[in-house]
């Protein structure tokens, strides 16, 4: 029986593409990647609604590699599209052996993407990948020159679709006709492509050239202020945040908590000053439901032990928020 390995992103189109080959009969397994700025939630609940198996293939380390160099540069945050396609199909064609698969398929769309789908991009990332005759994009495939699985009948191309464009009426109307229901926005789901976040990732990459999975993984939480090069206040914003933080903070973190008053955990990482320890403290109370006070009681300590430091501050002015604020 045919194979076709589907690469699933956990968006609405790799799921359409992966649907529309199944339904010519052909054998499907999605494959999906997780990194530092994406994971595989969205992919499972997907291929579910569509009965594929699913293979997660964890490329962390080889993924941030390129997201620190990427050869073809980033789009308009920090996501390096073409090159982060290129690693996964070159991924997913390594695959191919040892998963006894005929083809790969992508949910790519001929202009879709001002950067990344263009048919220069699309021919680059065939090239770059390096199984450049294995690849098949079938929502597009009727845009682009007949494939090998095409001309040798493995794939039906009558069958293949046309879509082009950033329009999403035809895969919306495709989704309502196969029951495919909640599928989340085009790109969700990767961090690299949230402004806000690639801001952070930038500065990150400024002051540490090989940052640790816990620098990381805690750009995804609250506010940030840098306060050395190798320190950071972050102020969480909701208590799911901080007891989410809570597992990537070991004992030389401080944690502070304003006193008297409901609000926000603020948390050092790095070796701070006893000036850092007071702006830390001015940045809770600012936090925290007495952020009008003259003065708040802040308690302080390092993580899992005992909050036994206090200090008395006032509350940081807007002013000092944002001249530290990333
Ligand atoms: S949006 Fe993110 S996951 Fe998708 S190709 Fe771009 S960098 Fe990779």
């Amino acid at each position: 029986m045919t194979r076709a390995l589907a690469m699933i992103s956990g968006g609405l189109d790799s799921i359409l593409a992966a649907k529309l080959i199944k339904e010519q009969g052909i054998e499907v397994i999605g494959i999906c990647f997780k990194s530092h700025f994406f994971n595989e939630e969205n992919a499972v609940k997907m291929t579910e609604q569509i009965g594929i198996p699913l293979k997660v293939v964890d490329f962390s380390k080889e993924h941030f590699s390129m997201v620190k160099h990427p050869k073809h540069g980033y789009g308009k945050n920090m996501n390096p599209c073409i090159d982060c396609h290129s690693l996964m199909l070159n991924y997913t064609g390594k695959l191919l052996q040892d998963m006894d698969a005929d083809f790969i398929i992508t949910g790519e769309v001929l202009n879709q993407r001002p950067m990344s789908q263009t048919k220069h991009s699309l021919d680059l990332v065939k090239k770059e990948s390096g199984f450049s005759d294995k690849i098949l994009r079938p929502l597009c495939a009727k845009n682009l020159t007949p494939t090998e699985m095409e001309l040798s009948g493995l794939v039906d191309r009558e069958k293949l679709m046309d879509i082009s464009g950033r329009g999403r009426k035809v895969q919306m109307e495709l989704a309502k006709s196969w029951g495919i229901k909640d599928y989340p926005s085009p790109a969700g789901g990767c961090k690299l492509t949230e402004p806000n976040y690639s801001k952070r990732l930038r500065e990150l990459l400024n002051h540490k050239d090989n940052p640790s999975v816990k620098d990381l993984e805690l750009l995804k939480y609250g506010r940030h202020f840098r306060i050395l090069p190798d320190a950071k206040i972050i102020s969480t914003r909701t208590q799911i945040e901080g007891d989410e933080v809570k597992q990537y903070l070991d004992k030389e973190d401080f944690i502070f908590f304003a006193e008297e008053f409901n609000g926000s955990m603020i948390i050092i990482v790095g070796e701070p000053t006893e000036e850092d320890i007071e702006f830390a403290a001015k940045i809770t109370a600012r936090y925290s439901k007495g952020k009008d006070e003259e003065l708040v009681k802040v308690k302080y300590g390092k993580f899992m032990c005992p909050l036994d430091e206090h200090i008395e501050v006032k509350p940081a002015t807007e002013d000092e928020v944002n001249k530290y604020i990333l």
